[in-house]
């Protein structure tokens, strides 16, 4: 049997594969699915152009360039991971320069760079730009942003009996060979394969592994609950460097509007106190779209890192997958990369014999993990 462990997107993207082609697995989470950097994300199915905003197709925009496809395949229903139980919260990302000369010139690059998939279009096309205050350019992307809260039940559905909540403590090693794990709910024996984020380090020091080597990358994303709607917005606004200033989606959640907002802002803020960073972002998000006359009700930080394979800091470009003494490591360094990773360990996978599942505690559907506070 194939053990998984983490049940974030990248474990429950692979379990589906694993499934789809008749191979036993199981999927063991310490906590509800999803509730890691799965649901932490801002749901962006990337193709790669926000990481041309420079004009140069980047390798990373290269490898990532395929995942929109690959993700619409399954969200209809087409491919062997089926999530047409998903929602999309829109079929589109924005992306939008304000009134500056820079941040014009960035969009023109990336316009230039990726005309194929970005589009220049009428601000009064956009219930949340057509202000005559927005003096900008806004630009349409066909890249799809995913209703996060709807990713993880569609697994369930499909994963129905395999999923469990298990804190794995342990890699079980025989004659070197890492051969199971032990959880809080017992032993289990089977090939390890750890989609566990941040949790991954642990479990590879617990059996003396000093490699793979991870990566955090700290962000300081801010939560702003807004007194008074706006209409939704789910993109990138464009600033002077080949970042976007703020990355922004709005959510609904007991009735009340909330904008997650990341971007430049989320990373530079990861050294500044709690309250300096609700300034920054309040800041930064007033200006980002100054001619809506945000009525703000609180504005909160929240701190996650991101977990990826060591690249000495620098965002990592592709799927991360190794294997050290028979245990499998993966890290996708991106929600849209998910079916990447799985294609790059699907193959080097070995059949192995059919053991009956664990009967643990079935694991839990996960919520916004910005919002449970
Ligand atoms: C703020 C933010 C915004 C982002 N936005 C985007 C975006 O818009 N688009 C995009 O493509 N990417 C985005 N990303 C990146 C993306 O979220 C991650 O690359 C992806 O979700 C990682 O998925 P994962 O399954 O590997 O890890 P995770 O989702 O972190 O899942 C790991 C799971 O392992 C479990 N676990 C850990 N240790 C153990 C243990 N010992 N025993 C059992 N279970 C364990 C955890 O509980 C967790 O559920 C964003 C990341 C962040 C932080």
């Amino acid at each position: 049997m194939k053990i998984i462990v983490g049940g974030g997107v990248s474990g429950l993207w692979l379990a589906a594969e694993l499934k789809a082609r008749g191979i036993h697995c199981c999927v063991l989470d310490r906590g509800p699915l999803g509730q890691g950097q799965t649901l932490a994300s801002q749901g962006m199915i990337h193709g790669g152009t926000k990481y041309a905003l420079n004009g140069l197709l980047t390798r990373a925009a290269d490898v990532i360039g395929a995942m929109p496809k690959r993700w619409r395949t399954a969200l209809n229903g087409e491919g062997s991971v089926n999530l047409s139980a998903v929602t999309l919260e829109r079929s589109d990302q924005l992306l939008w320069s304000t009134d500056s000369m820079a941040s014009n010139l960035v969009g023109f690059f990336a316009s230039q760079a990726m005309r194929s998939r970005m589009t220049r279009i009428d601000a009064t096309s956009e219930p949340a730009f057509e202000s005559s205050a927005f003096k900008g350019h806004l630009y349409r992307l066909m890249e799809p942003v995913l209703k996060l809260d709807t990713l993880i039940p569609a697994f369930q559905q499909q994963l129905s009996g395999q999923l469990f909540e298990a804190t794995v403590s342990a890699l079980t090693c025989r004659h070197g060979q890492v051969i199971g794990v032990e959880t809080d709910q017992g032993a289990l024996e089977g090939e390890v394969i750890l989609t566990a984020g941040e949790g991954t380090e642990a479990l590879l020091r617990s059996a003396g592994f000093e490699t793979p080597r991870m990566q955090r990358r700290p962000l300081a994303m801010g939560v702003i609950a807004l007194k008074q709607p706006i209409a939704g917005i789910f993109g990138h606004q464009l600033g002077a460097t080949s970042k976007p200033k703020i990355t922004l989606s709005t959510h609904e959640i007991d009735s009340t509007q909330y904008l997650y907002v990341g971007g430049q802002v989320a990373e530079d803020g990861i050294d500044k106190t709690d309250t300096e960073q609700q300034s920054a972002i309040q800041e930064a998000v007033t200006r980002g779209l100054h001619w809506l006359d945000l009525k703000i009700d609180s504005v909160d930080v929240f701190r996650i890192n991101r977990a990826e394979p060591d690249a000495s800091g620098h965002r990592p470009d592709h799927a991360f997958v190794d294997a050290i003494a028979g245990c499998w490591v993966c890290w996708p360094t991106k929600l849209a990369l998910a079916p990447a990773l799985a294609d790059a360990i699907l193959p080097r996978l070995q059949p192995n014999p059919q053991t009956p599942l664990p009967t643990w505690p079935v694991a839990t559907t996960g919520r916004y993990p910005w919002r449970l506070n």
